[in-house]
């Protein structure tokens, strides 16, 4: 066996935002014997998740699903919809939209970035990436585009990079306002079954999401739902694709199989979180998310920190970013919390390495594990001497006590 952390006893706190813990439940259901992928029992399994699915993106439309990453299902949404050349609106909202953005321009597609403009005291090099999407922006760039050459607007939902969401209705209505053809691409990797997302009445093309986070399994299996436009689309897009091709996989998925080997053991884990999260009730589960979100937020203000995100409206449910004083090596603080107490946070990704770090609070959490959670962020900062104004675990328990769970959070 491999040593796979260091704390003989209890359990690792796993509080970065993806992957994120995976209950027992789902563990016990992914225990299960393999079994034959084209045999009768399969089919039942694969009609089953493929199902329950559109219910967690809320769509009727087909869900495709890759044994893949998320990065996979990103290449997927592109290379199955565009030709080479075409020209995309991508707007950076954090370290997750560039990297997409950087796959694009691999891909031998024209990309046009967007981002928020002006000025920030906290991080003044990424001004951008403490904000979501200013669909204003999108309006205006697609309103000068008569001839209509961009041919997808691509957003993140949910930026794990900052812990910050993105309108997409408002995107939507940016495309409609200004009668543009364009494809509306979401990835809602970290957004999915943690914020409320609406693949069919927000209008999107194709939302790309991942089985790591909200979704509570381990990493390795990535999503593309494809909306009746994004299907024609793909009759007549050029870019090569294979592995990735929707036609195929949507053919054989009428009957619940796949044209290669799917992973059988991450499906039994799917169907166990498609029971788990149906049975809750999306609405309940999103208010659980927000609720975690509050609290987490309302320790890291009362340790007088800046969040990353610096629009009140679009906090994310899933992540906070906390930014460090100036000074203050964030992975190093991340290096001693690990050390000392056996919990994991989100290292500052891209630009922000060192400057930040970020609390997980999605998934399999309850109130107790934040509270932990937030002691050994804490006693950490403490260690480190970093100067807090004041006690993040009271003012986290203060916000429990005063707003139990359930819809009303
Ligand atoms: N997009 C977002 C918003 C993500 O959070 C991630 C991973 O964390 C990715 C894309 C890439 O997914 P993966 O690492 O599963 O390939």
């Amino acid at each position: 066996m491999l040593t796979l952390d260091s704390h003989a006893v209890g359990r690792h706190f796993l509080q970065i935002p993806g992957p994120s813990p995976v209950p027992d439940r789902i563990l016990r259901a992914m225990s299960l014997p393999t079994i034959d992928h084209r045999g009768p029992e399969f089919g039942v399994l694969g009609m089953k998740v493929l199902e329950g699915l559109k219910g967690i993106f809320k769509t009727t439309s087909p869900v495709v699903i890759y044994p893949a990453s998320g990065t996979g299902a990103w290449e997927a949404a592109l290379c199955n919809t565009m030709s080479p050349g075409d020209r995309l609106l991508m707007y950076e909202t954090g370290h997750f939209a560039a990297l997409w953005t950087q796959m694009a321009a691999r891909l031998g597609l024209g990309v046009e970035i967007a981002a928020s403009q002006g000025q920030d005291d906290v991080l003044p090099h990424a001004p951008n990436w403490r904000r979501g999407v200013d669909a204003d922006l999108i309006a205006a760039r697609l309103g000068a585009d008569t001839q209509h050459a961009i041919k997808a607007v691509c957003v993140v939902h949910n930026e794990t990079s900052t812990g910050t969401t993105s309108d997409i209705a408002a995107v939507r209505a940016a495309l409609d306002a200004c009668r543009h053809p364009a494809l509306l691409m979401v990835d809602s990797i970290s957004g999915l079954a943690c914020a409320d997302y609406r693949h069919d009445e927000w209008g999107v093309d194709v939302t790309i999401s991942g089985s790591q986070k909200g979704l509570m399994l381990p990493p390795g299996m990535s999503f593309n739902a494809v909306s009746a436009r994004a299907l024609e689309a793909a009759r007549s897009a050029r870019l090569p694709r294979s592995f990735w091709a929707w036609d195929e996989i949507i053919e054989l998925n009428k009957n619940g199989y796949w044209p290669y080997t799917p992973n059988t053991n991450l499906l039994y884990g799917l169907s166990e979180c498609l029971d788990m999260l149906h049975s809750e009730g999306l609405e309940h589960v999103f208010a659980r998310h927000r609720r975690w979100a509050a609290a987490v937020r309302a320790a890291v203000n009362a340790w007088g920190l800046p969040i990353q995100c610096a629009d009140p409206k679009v906090y994310s449910p899933a992540v906070t970013g906390v930014v460090t004083p100036p000074g203050i090596d964030a992975d190093a603080l991340r290096k001693l919390i690990y050390e000392r107490f056996d919990m994991s946070l989100g290292t500052g990704l891209g630009k922000l390495k060192g400057r930040m770090f970020r609390i997980g609070h999605l998934g399999n959490s309850n109130d107790l594990t934040l509270l932990a959670a937030l002691a050994g962020c804490e006693m950490g900062l403490k260690l480190m001497q970093v100067p807090v104004r004041g006690s993040g675990i009271q003012a986290a328990m203060d916000h429990f006590a005063a707003h139990p769970g359930g819809l009303a959070a």
